[in-house]
């Protein structure tokens, strides 16, 4: 077993408790996402047998090669990254959520391909920064695309996910944590049939603390758990 994922592992832990507790949250709402991009699934096997069990991949083509190299029976598969149309049949194979969903189109295409009979769970993608180069519906577009999305059976939107701007400091990333939650809690409102908004996936490596008192209960984190990535992802 690789002990500095061994010790990573506990100091997140360790960190993801300490910032719930500080912010008046149960520790036990929120999840670490493993984000194994680039990792060989050696790595990914050393965090198994240290006790993770939740993965997150940016891309399709890398995650099907990974996945079938894990072993370990109750490890789950999300994917995080942007999901081109022509990859959607096997990413709905692969994964048990996608934390990626940025448009009524592509929603519509997730739900056409999974296989049923439980309908797969999935976030809504927020730009909340704004910024031209990346993904995600514009807060004010949300509302309208999620009541396109709540109709369609066979995708379960659990909550929203957003990459915000890069920030040296991550106090200054928190208000766009912030944003996120205060979107969630006005989505929330509409009380569309089928529709949760318990999830916030938020939080990578450098401010995911943030992220855990801003309300997050996903927590996507690759280098502080694995160590640099060898490769662009
Ligand atoms: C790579 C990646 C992460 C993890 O980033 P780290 O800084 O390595 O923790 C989180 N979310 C997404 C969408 C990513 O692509």
């Amino acid at each position: 077993m690789n002990s500095t994922i061994v010790s990573n592992l506990e100091w997140l832990q360790d960190r993801i408790r300490q910032a719930a507790r500080a912010g008046g949250r149960d520790p036990a709402q929120v999840r670490l996402v493993a984000v194994s991009k680039t990792q060989p699934a050696a790595a990914v096997n050393a965090a198994v047998a240290a006790g993770q069990t939740l993965f997150g991949e940016n891309r399709v083509q890398e995650a099907r090669y990974k996945i079938p190299q894990v072993t370990g029976s109750s490890v789950d598969w999300h994917l995080i990254g942007p999901l081109q149309r022509n990859k959607v049949k096997v990413a709905v194979e692969l994964f048990q959520m996608i934390h990626s969903v940025d448009s009524v189109a592509l929603a519509e295409d997730i739900n056409r391909r999974v296989p049923g009979p439980d309908p797969l769970p999935v976030l809504l993608q927020i730009n909340v920064g704004r910024e031209p180069q990346k993904h995600g519906l514009l807060p004010e577009e949300t509302a309208a695309a999620l009541e396109a999305i709540a109709p369609l059976s066979r995708i379960a939107v659990k909550g929203l996910m957003t990459i915000p701007p890069f920030e040296p400091d991550p106090e200054m990333v928190r208000p766009h944590f912030r944003a996120l939650a205060d979107l969630a809690q006005r989505l929330e409102r509409l009380n569309l049939p089928g529709v949760s908004m318990a999830e916030l996936s938020m939080g990578m490596s450098h401010d995911f603390e943030a992220a855990v008192a801003e309300g997050a209960t996903l927590v996507r984190i690759g280098t502080a758990l694995f160590g640099e990535r060898s490769t662009r992802p």
